[in-house]
């Protein structure tokens, strides 16, 4: 896949995972998380991690998780170290790259 490719794919990913979050708290029967939705609908997508940082319980950590790595695979491809771990800023292997286009960290730093 070259880059324009994976940038595709990640937007799509990151897209549904927003809509995920979404979808998560419109269905929550807490009246804080139906205030949070207005706010992030209220909000460009860029914001959210922002607005719902610390402010959500452990069953949003996934969802925030996969946001943050979506969005900095999106940043690297941007500023061209797309594919380079952010610890050692060594190549990540292309096995890992192809398991999870978002990886942020070699094999080394993230076994
Ligand atoms: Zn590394």
């Amino acid at each position: 896949m070259n880059n324009t490719e994976i940038q595709t794919k990640l937007s799509a990913e990151l897209a549904q995972v927003r809509q995920r979050l979404l979808d998560m708290l419109a269905k929550s029967d807490q009246g804080y998380h139906q205030q949070l939705l207005s706010q992030l609908k209220d909000n460009p997508p860029s914001e959210w991690l922002e607005l719902t940082a610390n402010n959500l319980g452990p069953e949003y950590q996934l969802l925030i998780a996969r946001i943050e790595k979506l969005e900095a695979a999106l940043c690297q491809i941007d500023i061209g170290q797309y594919g380079y771990c952010c610890d050692c800023e060594e190549k990540i292997d292309d096995e890992r790259l192809l398991a999870d286009p978002a990886s942020q960290r070699c094999r080394r730093c993230a076994p």
